[in-house]
Order: structure tokens, then C-alpha cells, then sequence
């Protein structure tokens, strides 16, 4: 997930523990080359800044300097930084599915990875809350992926809202929202379309569906491969409907991390989860400590 980052970062600490005794000098030009990796692995730029400047102003201190270990000192401060970067007040993974049946909206660009996590968070609200789960699936120009949910609906043992031809998304959402009180579901999530690009046309259909819906968890789904990228669809998303966290996707990839690092600073939006791979199980948590473990190797 962060394998170029953690080889730059690697490189750097190896050489600061290496020295021995280090000048404010020797740690200034260490925290160079972090800002230039952290850069590289497209964290936004005021982010990688504050970091740098946050990690420079605890490490420049005499307790650093004079220590016997001062690049051990230095990678602890990084560590401690980027878990402070990456924390929030919220518990990541604690939905907020009380008062049944608790609405999730879905949102996010086709091809983000959407359905698939949908089907993921559904999965693991059934097998380790022992929910029940309804999922229904919005996408009414594209009935492969209508299709999809279901086949992998009926993979994890979740049920899915019955496809009716004709029916427009705010149709769906409210003839999921019976079906979940009358069947008696725990929570149903609505899979709403997703489009190559926002657009007006994807943006009022969110919102008309989050209208009627009302959901407890609005999750945006993004490809953590896009870097950047995913941020500003992140702060577009939630600029135009309001999202209540962020799910990382194809965070098994070994591209650029950075909106894992961005995220929360550019759009003050949690990270809730992070997709790490194509199976029904390929999902954790986002937690601090093991991301910025990863991030340093
Ligand atoms: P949607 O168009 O946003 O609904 O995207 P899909 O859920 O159909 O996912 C598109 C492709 O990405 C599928 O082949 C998924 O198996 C794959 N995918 C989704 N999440 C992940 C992930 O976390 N890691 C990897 N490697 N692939 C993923």
C-alpha cells in the first residue's frame, strides 16, 4: 500500500540512525527528503508541509540532539505524527446502524469499488454484529451491476432487494426502506449509480435518494489509487451531498498512499475503512497505529 513511501522513508531513517550523534543541521535535510517522499506519494502539499514542520519543531529540540539515539528519536516522532495526522474523535468502523432499519447511503464514481464494498461492510455487519442485512442496488442504467450486488448477495449469505425493470432510483430506495421494516432488517444499504465522472445528472439522483432515505452513514467510496485525485472527489462528494466517511479502496495495490494521508486534513472527512483486496473478507478498519506502521515499514 505504501510501498515507495515506506522504501524513501526507510532510506532516510537508516541513514539519521546510522550516524550517531545528529546536528539540527543533519535533521533538517532528513526532513527534506520526507517532505519530497511524502510529495512523491501524493499527499497534499500544505499536509506534507504542516507534517514536516509539526515533525521539525519536536525533533530540532535538545532532547533530540543530545539523546544517544537521536535518529531512533526522530523516527518516533514521525510515527507519533502520523498517527496524530490520521486519528480522529470518531471510531472508525462503529456504524451508526441503531433505531432499525438504520439507511447506509453508498456514493462514489463507477468503477471505484462501490458494489463490491457494499457487499464487504455487509458481510461483516452480518457476521461479526449479527445484523440483518437488506442491500439494494440503485444502479438503474447499468443492470450488470444490479446483477452484480445480487450474485454477490446471495455469495455471503445477505439478501438483496428483488430487481423490478422500470423503477427509478428514489422508487428503489423507498420500496427498500418497506421491505426493510416489514422483514424486520437490522439495516439496509443502497447502492446508488455511480459515473465515470460527477456530474449534475449523478449528483441530483444522490441527493434525491438521500432525500427520501435519510441515511444514519453516508459512506463515500474511493480509489485509494488515485491519489490526490481521490481527495478532491472526496471534497466534491461532500461539498454537494454530505458524507460521513471515506472508504479507501485498493489500499492491496502498491500505488501511491496518499489520500490515506490527506484525507482528513483537506476535507475534515474520517476514513472508516480500507478495501485491501477483490474477496468478500478484504476489508479492516482504518486504524492509525497500523497504517502509519505500514507507512514506515
Ligand atoms: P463500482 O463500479 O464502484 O461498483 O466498482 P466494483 O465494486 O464493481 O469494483 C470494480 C473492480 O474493483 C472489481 O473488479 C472489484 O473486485 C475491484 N475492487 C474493489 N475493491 C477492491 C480493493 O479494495 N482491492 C482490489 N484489488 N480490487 C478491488
Amino acid at each position: 500500500m505504501f510501498e515507495n513511501l515506506s522504501e524513501r522513508l526507510s532510506g532516510v531513517f537508516d541513514r539519521l540512525t546510522k550516524q550517531g550523534a545528529l546536528s539540527e543541521e543533519d535533521v533538517k535535510t532528513a526532513l527534506r527528503e520526507v517532505r519530497v517522499a511524502l510529495l512523491e506519494a501524493d499527499v497534499s502539499l500544505p499536509v506534507a508541509r504542516d507534517f514536516v514542520k509539526r515533525v521539525q519543531d519536536q525533533a530540532t529540540g535538545q532532547a533530540v540532539t543530545r539523546s544517544v539515539t537521536p535518529g531512533q528519536q526522530v523516527v518516533k516522532i514521525v510515527h507519533d505524527a502520523l498517527v496524530d495526522t490520521l486519528t480522529g474523535s470518531e471510531d472508525p468502523g462503529a456504524l451508526k446502524i441503531d433505531n432499525p432499519p438504520a439507511p447506509i447511503l453508498m456514493v462514489g464514481l463507477q468503477g471505484s469499488g462501490k458494489t463490491t464494498t457494499t457487499a464487504k461492510l455487509a458481510k461483516r455487519l452480518k457476521d461479526r454484529e449479527g445484523k440483518r442485512v437488506l442491500m439494494a442496488s440503485l444502479d438503474v442504467n447499468r443492470p450488470a451491476a444490479m446483477e452484480q450486488l445480487e450474485i454477490l448477495g446471495r455469495q455471503i449469505g445477505v439478501d438483496t432487494l428483488p430487481i423490478v425493470k422500470g423503477e427509478d432510483p428514489v422508487t428503489i430506495a423507498k420500496r427498500a426502506k418497506t421491505q426493510a421494516g416489514l422483514g424486520g432488517y437490522d439495516v439496509y444499504m443502497l447502492d446508488t449509480a455511480g459515473r465515470l465522472h460527477i456530474d449534475q445528472e449523478l449528483i441530483a439522483q444522490a441527493a434525491a435518494v438521500r432525500d427520501v432515505a435519510n441515511p444514519r452513514e453516508t459512506l463515500l467510496v474511493v480509489d485509494g489509487l488515485t491519489g490526490q485525485d481521490a481527495v478532491n472527489v472526496a471534497t466534491e462528494f461532500d461539498d454537494k451531498i454530505g458524507v460521513s466517511g471515506v472508504v479507501l479502496t485498493r489500499m492491496d495495490g502498491d500505488g501511491r498512499g496518499g489520500a490515506a494521508l490527506s484525507m482528513r486534513a483537506v476535507t475534515g472527512k474520517p476514513i472508516r475503512f480500507v478495501g485491501l483486496g477483490e474477496k468478500m473478507d478484504a476489508i479492516e478498519t482504518f486504524e492509525p497505529e497500523r497504517i502509519a506502521g505500514r507507512i514506515l515499514g
